[in-house]
């Protein structure tokens, strides 16, 4: 890993750039809602970047073509001194949703619905997020679309 002291908010920026084809044929409008860019966080930008490319791409393998879809990303800090403060990214869909039966799952490396999916994006994700002390969850409500939740403990002493 890489670490460097960089905001969270510019990998998303960096990965819409990055993805805006995609997104563009897929139909699917993206809102980011920040008030202001997170704090920094000690992380690999390239790993953190491949993070949110799986999500996104999976919101909009969920979603599919054409369904006037939107992901929405929060970005908020959690005040909490006492456990160190955190940013948390909230990226949510409104596709399908995760049926509760599949959502033990999900983080499975090699568990996949799509009949050309690997399985491994998640999982991947999965131990990203690890690797920065961080945490990767999942909360849907089935017919309403998924939310990925990441945290991340921000810099004690940013440079
Ligand atoms: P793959 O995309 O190759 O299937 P992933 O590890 O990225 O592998 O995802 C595993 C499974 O989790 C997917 O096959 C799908 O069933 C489910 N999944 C992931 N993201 C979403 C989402 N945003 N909405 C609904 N289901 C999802
Ligand atoms: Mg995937």
């Amino acid at each position: 890993l890489r670490m460097q002291h960089i905001s969270p908010s510019q990998v998303v920026d960096t990965t819409f750039q990055l993805l805006a084809h995609r997104l563009r044929s897929y139909d699917v409008a993206v809102k980011i809602v920040r008030e202001e860019p997170l704090p920094s966080v000690e992380a690999d930008p390239e790993q953190l970047k491949e993070v949110f490319v799986n999500l996104i791409i999976n919101a909009c393998e969920a979603i599919g073509t054409g369904r006037n879809g939107k992901i929405t990303v929060h970005e908020t800090t959690t005040a909490d001194a006492a456990h160190g403060r955190k940013v948390i990214i909230r990226i949510n869909d409104n596709g399908p949703g995760i049926p509760e039966a599949i959502r033990q799952k999900i983080f499975q490396p090699f568990f996949t619905t799509k009949d050309e999916g690997t399985g491994l994006g998640l999982s991947i994700a999965y131990r990203i997020i690890g690797e920065h002390r961080g945490r990767l969850e999942v909360h849907s409500v089935e017919g309403e679309g998924a939310t990925f939740i990441i945290t991340l403990p921000v810099c004690d002493r940013p440079d």
